[in-house]
């Protein structure tokens, strides 16, 4: 299979291409990518699928470099490691709720 070194992005709206723009590395190196509506656990906004993959939220809630760090990373507990990441952010919102009780 031809490597993938490069993206053009066609017919997204500009929320969408700003997304993809961002984590274009992860993108790129996804087999298959999902934007997906008003599913990220804390802010309820759009998020690509290799977030919610790797229990993660959206890239409003956590930058890409932040999030860089926990792709394909084990947690014994992946909605307490969401909510430290997003407590250390100071970006805990929605999930608030589901942190303290998982706490
Ligand atoms: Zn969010």
């Amino acid at each position: 299979m031809k490597k993938k070194t490069d993206a053009e992005i066609l017919g997204a709206d500009p929320i969408t291409e700003s997304i993809v723009r961002s984590t274009l590395d992860k993108v790129i190196s996804s087999d298959l990518l999902a934007i997906f509506e008003r599913s990220c656990p804390n802010c309820s906004w759009k998020i690509p699928s290799f977030r919610l993959e790797d229990s993660l939220a959206c890239v409003e809630c956590i930058p890409e470099n932040v999030a860089r760090e926990y792709y394909n990373t084990d947690s014994a507990n992946p909605q307490v490691r969401l909510g430290e990441i997003l407590e250390n952010l100071n970006e805990l919102r929605r999930f608030k709720k589901s942190y303290r009780i998982e706490k």
